[in-house]
C-alpha cells in the first residue's frame, strides 16, 4: 500500500466504530426531527471538524433543513485548546429568528460551543439547539452543555469521522486513537 494512503496504521485503538456511529446518528436523527418544532430547520455546521457528522446526520431528519457554515478556530494545530474562539468568516449568515441546529464535532472545555451559540443568539436566533458528535467527560471552562450528544468519551485526544490532527485523519470513517 502507498504509505502516504496508510492512515490507519497511525491508528493504535478504535474508540467507536462506524456501524456504532451509524446507529446512534439514527436515534439523534430522530429526536432532533421529533424535538423541533414545525417550520424550517437551520443547521450551523462548524467546519471543519463538523463537516462529517453534519453530513451524516443532517441525511437522517426528513425536513425542511437549510444549512449554513461557519469557521472558527479554536486549536491552532496542537492537541491542546488554545482558550480563544476566533470568527474567520468574512460574513455571517441571516439568522434571525430562525431555529437553529448548531453542530460541532466535540464538545471539549466547551468555549467553542459556548461562544457560538451566544453569537448566534446575538444575532437574533429563535433558539439555538446545539449537537454534538462526542463529549468529553470532563469539568468544562465554559458552562454549557450540548442538546444532543452521539457519545461520552474519556479526557482523550481522538480523530477521525471530521476530527484531525494537524489536519489529517478527518476521513478516518471511526473515532479512535493515535499511536503516541
Ligand atoms: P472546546 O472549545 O470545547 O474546548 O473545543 C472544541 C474544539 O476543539 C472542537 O471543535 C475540536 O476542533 C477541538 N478538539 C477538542 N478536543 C479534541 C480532540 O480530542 N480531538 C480533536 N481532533 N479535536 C479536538
Ligand atoms: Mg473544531
Amino acid at each position: 500500500m502507498n504509505p502516504e494512503l496508510g492512515i490507519r496504521e497511525d491508528v493504535e485503538r478504535v474508540l467507536i466504530d462506524e456501524k456504532v456511529i451509524e446507529k446512534r446518528l439514527d436515534v439523534m436523527a430522530e429526536q432532533i426531527a421529533n424535538d423541533f418544532p414545525p417550520g424550517p430547520i437551520l443547521a450551523v455546521v462548524l467546519l471543519k471538524g463538523a463537516l462529517v457528522f453534519a453530513a451524516d446526520l443532517l441525511r437522517r431528519i426528513p425536513r425542511p433543513l437549510e444549512i449554513e457554515c461557519l469557521n472558527v478556530a479554536s486549536y491552532h494545530g496542537g492537541t491542546e485548546s488554545s482558550g480563544q474562539v476566533k470568527f474567520l468568516d468574512q460574513h455571517l449568515p441571516d439568522v434571525r429568528g430562525r431555529h437553529v441546529l448548531l453542530l460541532d464535532d466535540i464538545l471539549d472545555t466547551g468555549r467553542t460551543l459556548r461562544a457560538v451559540s451566544d453569537r448566534l443568539k446575538e444575532m437574533g436566533c429563535a433558539v439555538v439547539h446545539t449537537g454534538v458528535l462526542l463529549a468529553k467527560d470532563k469539568v468544562r471552562s465554559a458552562e454549557v452543555e450540548a442538546d444532543y450528544v452521539g457519545f461520552q468519551i474519556g479526557d482523550e485526544f481522538v480523530v477521525g469521522y471530521g476530527l484531525d490532527f494537524m489536519g489529517r485523519y478527518r476521513n478516518l470513517p471511526f473515532v479512535g486513537v493515535l499511536k503516541s
